[in-house]
């Protein structure tokens, strides 16, 4: 049945299909993070409907919320309308958020995606300050949709639409591995910092006015790369000195994935807006952008859309938030997420394929290398992405789901749930170094 249904979809489905290549499994069942395939094969799940699923699969915390919610008669669509659900949300969300950023904050319910929340703030922005330019970083990603594509740093996928990304401004993103300048680390983020500053000065540097600056704290597609707290925090700074709202895009890193329940927490930034998806909707599809109430200033019907939350998830997005924050799941992934690092870490002398370990909590990334090539001027080997291409097959053969990403596709992406068990880290560790090894050695 698994081979047919396979078979089926290849052919009808289009040639845009990714995960359905990499990881060839019909699932018949799933839950915390093991997925079960049609085959009754076992996987531990370290992909998670790419960093969605922070209580893992059909958690009984989601699942009662949607079974109560479905008997209750509720409406399931409900347009922009008031409803009980909206209401349970916002209350679970807004607690969650910087006191600092919550007391003076909107909510807009955008839909159904994380693009569809970058694409609103990006233009709410444009409308407050009716600037057009947009300042955005290498390596990131904000979505497939035009605005959030012109932000984004991939250029394979930007390529073929014409007129994207003329007034978008590219500065540095601080990424230690590989920084630009020649130096990594901390002091390749003040460079990066310093070089910013500069270029927005400079009347002849090319910039756009800026309607606004859009960031990662740790930059998820791009590699896990955790962004320097004292980077975030000049990056503050050089747009409040400069009247450009900062947007933070927590759409990958929020609801405790990096060890703080919103990843910009943790430099105490606090920004003018925040876009949030994927976590926030326990399973369902769900976005939002939240902003300063100074910035809400479009009309009614200057942004709408049929879908604009949906009920069963505003449900199951409340009873995740509700219960991430009550059992302490936020600590949680900090522990474990740093106990699996530097475990990680230990192996590289074992294993010279492995260039670094990078990350935040459970947002890990394992930049593998071609250990005999020459090192660039920050001391890193060439990144290998055939190598990392073989290690994910690698580890799907040891029953562990593993994405990659970075910008040489070399990056081994783990993105557990908050609710993996210290056994399964281990066993996630264990098949992941014996499919580094089988390869590489
Ligand atoms: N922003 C970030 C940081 C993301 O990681 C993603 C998705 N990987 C998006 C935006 C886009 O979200 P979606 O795929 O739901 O449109």
């Amino acid at each position: 049945a698994a081979d047919a249904i396979l078979r089926r979809q290849r052919a009808r489905e289009s040639s845009a299909r990714t995960y359905a290549r990499s990881f060839p499994v019909v699932p018949a069942r799933a839950y915390g993070m093991t997925v079960e395939g049609c085959d009754g094969r076992r996987y531990l799940d370290c992909l998670s409907g790419a960093g969605t699923l922070a209580l893992g699969h059909n958690h009984p915390v989601v699942t009662e919320a949607v079974r109560r919610t479905l008997e209750s008669g509720a409406p399931l669509h409900a347009l922009d309308l008031a409803t009980p659900q909206k209401d349970e949300f916002t209350d679970a969300l807004f607690a969650t958020l910087p006191p600092a950023f919550a007391d003076r904050a909107r909510i807009h319910f955008c839909g159904p995606a994380g693009t569809d929340a970058v694409e609103a703030a990006l233009k709410l922005m444009q409308t407050a300050t009716g600037r057009q330019g947009l300042l955005a970083f290498t390596g990131a990603y904000h979505g497939m949709t035009a605005g959030a594509l012109a932000v984004s740093g991939g250029v394979a996928v930007k390529r073929p639409v014409p007129g994207l990304a003329a007034d978008v401004t590219r500065l540095p993103y601080p990424y230690s591995y590989r920084c630009p300048f020649g130096v990594g680390g901390e002091r390749g983020a003040e460079l990066s910092a310093a070089y910013a500053e500069r270029l927005l000065d400079d009347p002849k540097g090319g910039v756009v006015p800026p309607a606004a600056m859009i960031l990662e704290p740790v930059q998820g597609e791009g590699g896990a790369v955790p962004a320097p707290d004292g980077w975030l925090r000049a990056m503050r700074r050089i747009t409040a000195e400069r009247g450009i709202p900062l947007i933070v895009d927590e759409v990958q890193t929020g609801v405790g994935r990096t060890g703080a329940f919103w990843a910009v927490e943790h430099s105490g930034v606090v920004p003018d807006a925040m876009v949030m998806s994927k976590a926030i909707g326990g399973s369902l599809p769900l976005a939002v952008v939240v902003y300063r109430e100074d910035y809400d200033v479009w009309a009614p019907g200057a942004h709408t859309g049929t879908f604009r939350g949906n009920t069963l998830a505003m449900a199951a997005g409340a009873a995740t938030l509700r219960y991430v924050a009550r059992e302490g799941l936020v600590g949680r992934a900090a522990e474990v997420g740093a106990r699996m690092a530097a475990r990680l870490d230990a192996l590289r002398g074992a294993l010279p394929a492995i260039g670094d370990v990078r990350g935040r909590g459970l947002m890990i990334g394992v930049e593998l290398v071609d250990p005999e090539g020459p090192p660039d001027s920050c001391g890193a080997r060439p990144p290998a992405p055939g190598t990392a291409d073989r290690v994910r097959a690698a580890c799907l053969e040891r029953g562990l789901i593993v994405e990659l990403g970075g910008r040489y596709d070399a990056t081994v992406r783990l993105l557990p749930p908050l609710v993996i068990t210290d056994e399964e880290a281990e066993a996630v560790l264990d098949r992941l170094a014996d499919a580094i090894a089988a390869v590489t050695c």
